[in-house]
């Protein structure tokens, strides 16, 4: 259907133990270094721990040096987990003595009460205000009781986010905390990094088991300006829709293609999260309000709906093979090429770290005197009232900044 790439296209970068040994290496001259300031030194030890081949040394290797730099940094906690994942990954028994032995020093040394935590927040991704809900005409969202200034009407972690590239061995892929100190590497590529089992799990069922296959196609695709980025947000909202097809297709088809079965997804109030993707397609218009003059944009949409589903789906064998013979395959082009059009009202990409998609915070309509602001902090948006709002009125945010 589409022209094909493959030809131009590189293999997946392959786990390499002796890629993996010499990142090491490099990690513990960078921190001989600058002892005190090891951020280096564990971003080369978490790149090695992503190459290192699943059951080699050099993954015990590279968890045992990571517990050296936070024993030394009296980071006790995060050293004694790394002892653990050393353990359990084929750290040299020849070796083992001398890991017992911080490990011992560590456990007394916490007992002591020298103590620092890290903390890993799994609430749910947001927390609304129950009196908010979706403006009589569903473009924005109101309130059905008078707000006073200052409230604090919607918090929401990120939905999806995107990594900027610098910071994959410095962040969770999935949740973007800053932990670089525990971070574990997925053992299908050597591309992403995780602050918890519960991240990489969720992660895998979201998106990466079918972006697993194709991280480096997608860094190649993905990389240069923030806009970039920000279309990988749109295809990790798209992997939610191909989740849903392969669980029911005909399902899928019916909810999609019905325009009364749509009806019932306008509202994202009394959605599940995995719906999002529904209520996402039921209000994208699928003939996008370019202006005469904007001929340039339309095709930027249509050329990058196009180059994404070609490589994301068409030639990506964890994806292809399971959508071979379904019904609804058709849709799914379709439907992202209503989110490509919509990428900048979606996706959030005024943060250094990441670009985010807001499920809630997207929905609010932009206006020139706004009656409250979006903070954004720690890949966190968080919507603050800046004038009292009277039951019924709708809440609006400041325009986005075209300069920035
Ligand atoms: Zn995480
Ligand atoms: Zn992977």
């Amino acid at each position: 259907m589409f022209i094909s790439l493959s030809s131009q296209r590189k293999w997946k970068i392959a786990k390499s133990d002796s890629k993996a040994t010499s990142l090491r290496e490099q990690g513990n001259v960078a921190y001989k270094k600058t002892p005190n300031e090891p951020a280096k030194a564990l971003q080369l030890y978490n790149q090695s721990i992503c190459m290192a081949k699943q059951g080699s040394k050099d993954l015990g290797l590279g968890y045992a040096n990571r517990s050296a730099v936070f024993f030394n940094n009296k980071l006790y906690r995060e050293c004694l987990q790394n002892i653990e994942l050393a353990r359990c990954n084929n750290y040299p028994a020849e070796m083992m003595p001398k890991l017992l032995q911080r490990e011992e020093r560590c456990k007394l040394l916490l007992e002591a009460g020298s103590t620092s935590t890290t903390e890993h927040n799994t609430t749910s991704h947001c927390a609304i205000k129950s009196c908010l809900e979706l403006s009589k005409d569903g473009t924005g969202i109101c309130t059905n009781r008078s707000l006073e200034v200052g409230e604090k009407v919607l918090l929401e972690k990120s939905f999806v986010l995107v990594l900027e590239a610098e910071l994959a061995y410095e962040r969770c892929d999935y949740c973007g905390a800053s932990n670089e100190h525990n971070l574990l590497p997925c053992r299908g590529c050597t591309a992403v990094m995780y602050c918890s089992e519960e991240c990489q799990e969720q992660s895998l069922q979201r998106y990466h088991q079918f972006e697993c296959e194709i991280v480096d196609d997608l860094q190649l695709l993905f990389r240069g300006p923030k806009p970039a980025r920000m279309f990988h947000v749109i295809l990790r909202l798209f992997w939610h829709a191909v989740l849903l097809l392969l669980e029911d297709p005909e399902g899928f088809v019916k909810r999609i293609g019905t325009p009364a079965e749509m009806e019932k997804y306008r509202d994202p109030f009394g959605l599940e999260p995995s719906d999002y993707i529904l209520y996402l397609n039921a209000t994208c218009p699928d003939k996008p309000a370019y202006d005469k003059k904007d001929q340039t944009g339309r095709c930027v949409s249509q050329i990058m709906t196009i180059l994404m589903y070609v490589i994301a789906v068409e030639e990506n064998t964890s994806v292809w093979p399971r959508l071979e013979g379904k019904v609804g395959k058709k849709k799914l082009l379709d439907l992202l090429f209503r989110l490509v059009i919509r990428t900048d009202r979606l996706v959030e990409d005024s943060m250094d770290h990441a670009a985010c998609f807001y499920p809630f915070a997207c929905l609010l309509q932009r206006s020139d005197s706004p009656n409250a602001e979006q903070l954004l902090q720690d890949l966190q948006s968080v919507v603050v009232l800046k004038c009292p709002v009277a039951e019924g009125q709708e809440i609006t945010i400041s325009k986005k900044n075209i300069n920035r």
